[in-house]
């Protein structure tokens, strides 16, 4: 498999050494960009398969350059960001990104947070019109309305489907508790989001052998939730 190319789109020239010393030792293609400006030009001129993101650049708040991305591209975008705040993380997934890192980050944390995403990206490249998804022992016939679990018909609730579907529908991305609630009920309000926490706790149970220690569905506490591809 081809190695994807990154744009690294970072001001901070330690930061950007350390990402791209990493991704050349790890046989990663890249290019580099400073500055916003310098990052959409190369986002549509490289066409790159996956954007590592800082959000504070010198002329640009990342969260717009998602934006902006967005309005052509679904290619990933990993934010990479000093920024620790739930509130900042769920700005940019809401804005459209895909997962995030906090500085400091451990290199091998980096990697693992592109291997989720290169898996995304397999994801995403193959045909996504297909009516059947396969993850682990679960399997879920869209055409059908069915989900079932290591062969066995699950008896889930029509809002525990949804929310099943939704999230194998974006496997390796993080879903904010506003986009799940946006998408399930159509708004986002407050005891919606209450409502959320208890449907994934049933959900949970009929999915996961160990619930405590979730094998599908990751929990990103105070943020919202990720279907991992296992
Ligand atoms: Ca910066």
């Amino acid at each position: 498999m081809n190695k994807p190319l990154i744009l690294v789109i970072e001001d901070d020239k330690a930061v950007r050494t350390l990402i791209t010393t990493t991704l050349k030792a790890h046989d990663y293609r890249f290019v580099e960009a400073i500055s916003g400006e310098a990052a959409i030009l190369a986002a549509t001129s490289y066409n790159p398969d996956i954007l590592l993101l800082d959000l504070g650049l010198p002329d640009m708040d990342g969260v717009e350059i998602i934006s902006r991305v967005r309005t052509w591209s679904n290619m990933p975008i990993i934010v990479i960001s000093a920024r620790c705040e739930d509130a900042d993380k769920i700005c940019a997934l809401d804005a459209g990104a895909d997962d995030y890192l906090t500085k400091p980050f451990s290199v091998d944390e980096l990697l693992a947070r592109l291997r989720v995403t290169q898996r995304r990206l397999a994801i995403m490249n193959t045909d996504t019109s297909g009516s059947e998804f396969v993850n682990g022992n679960l399997r879920i016939d869209y055409a059908a309305g069915c989900a079932y679990l290591g062969g066995e018909e699950m008896h889930l609730t029509p809002i525990e489907y949804k929310l099943l579907c939704l999230l194998s529908q974006n496997t390796g991305k993080v879903l904010t508790h506003t986009f799940i609630t946006q998408k399930i009920w159509g708004n986002a309000w407050e005891n919606n989001i209450a409502s959320l926490r208890v449907f994934m706790a049933t959900l949970r149970k009929k999915l996961e052998s160990a619930p405590d220690s979730p094998q599908y569905i990751q929990t990103h506490v105070g943020v919202g939730y990720r279907m991992m591809k296992l």
